[in-house]
């Protein structure tokens, strides 16, 4: 039998929650995985989680590390999860949220172009695209060919970096994007909304805590499980022929919808006296209507397996577990 090569798999923003999951997913393909942290502990954590993983420390605005890591791992595939990614404080790092969301990118294409040049490798390679290109949409749901209307520094970076991608494509290599709608799990942190309502619902249910406080409850997102995200971004780097794909859900839920859920999840049923709404949390400039058509997707074989009210029931019941958990030591 003809020896099967595994494939090299680097992951960038492999601690955070796509990139623990993918890493995951990629060692139970058997693949070699290569990691890159932003922190040594992400990288320490990850290490102890997974100690097959090669995990380096390194940063997306570095120039010559991300050449050196490149050059030294010789990956067969990248997975570009890496950099900031709260929209919000975007605002509060425009020019540094360019460099390493939009110009970042560009330094990893460049250095596998470099290497396919220099040894013949054709790597293939998967740039976490982003919802919030699309902006103001004009068109709802978003496709692939919807013009694309930042409103935020986030969004406007992501965007260029979405460019370059469809540019080195076209110079031959096989780099693919993953337009990705808002996606959740337990492994969330509480800067996103869903998740820090799953914690808030899970702390009042357990008499822990009174009440949340909220933004905008009427802005709509379309949720889905980062599981399933992970899995088409896996599923669109195997493809022959590289492209652009929307990654989403199809469905559109206010937060206000996400939030009657939890509590229901968490059987609370009194529930509206507990919230706050304060204007403070609205933000200056919010997409409002970002749903995603999935179907290009879907005519490839992504099947997503959770959907809206699997995916808060899944998170709330996540929290009351953590919570209800003794102490470590
Ligand atoms: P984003 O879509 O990547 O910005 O994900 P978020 O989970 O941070 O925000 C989703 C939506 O929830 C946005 O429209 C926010 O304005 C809205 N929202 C309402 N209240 C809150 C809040 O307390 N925290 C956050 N993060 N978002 C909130």
């Amino acid at each position: 039998m003809m020896p099967v090569s595994r494939e090299r798999s680097l992951v960038t923003g492999a601690n955070g929650q796509d990139g623990t999951y993918l890493v995951e997913a990629l060692l139970a393909t058997g693949d070699d995985v290569y990691a890159m942290c932003h922190s040594a502990d992400g990288a320490e954590r990850l290490r102890s989680l997974h100690p097959t993983v090669t995990a380096t420390v390194g940063d997306l605005a570095d120039e010559g590390a991300i050449h050196a890591l490149i050059d030294s791992t010789q990956p067969t595939r990248v997975f570009n999860l890496a950099g900031n990614t709260s929209v919000a404080r975007s605002w509060e790092y425009p020019a540094a949220t360019a460099d390493v969301l939009g110009v970042g990118p560009i330094r990893i294409y460049d250095a596998l172009w470099k290497l396919s040049q220099r040894t013949g490798i054709k790597p293939r390679m998967l740039q976490a695209s982003s919802a919030e290109i699309f902006g103001n949409a004009a068109q709802v749901p978003q496709t692939e060919s919807t013009p694309r209307r930042p409103v935020t520094p986030y969004g406007a970076a992501k965007g260029f970096a979405h460019d370059m991608a469809g540019v080195y494509r076209a110079r031959g290599m096989h780099v693919s994007t993953a337009i990705l709608y808002n996606h959740e799990s337990p492994r969330r942190p509480e800067t996103f909304v869903a998740r820090k309502i799953t914690m808030a619902v899970a702390r009042i249910a357990l008499g822990m805590q009174e009440t949340i406080t909220l933004g905008n409850i009427d802005a709509f997102r379309d949720w889905g499980y980062a599981p399933d995200y992970v899995q088409a971004m896996m599923l669109i780097i195997s493809r022959e022929e590289p492209g652009d794909f929307i990654v989403a859900t199809g469905e559109s839920h206010s937060v206000r919808e996400f939030l009657a859920e939890a509590f229901e999840c968490a059987g609370v049923t009194d529930w509206h006296s507990r919230v706050i709404i304060d204007p403070g949390l609205y933000r200056p400039v919010d997409p409002l209507q970002l749903v995603g058509d999935p179907a290009l997707l879907r005519s490839i074989g992504w099947q997503p397996q959770v959907g809206f009210t699997e995916l808060v029931r899944i998170m709330v019941l996540a929290d009351l577990e953590l919570l209800r958990a003794p102490v470590a030591g």
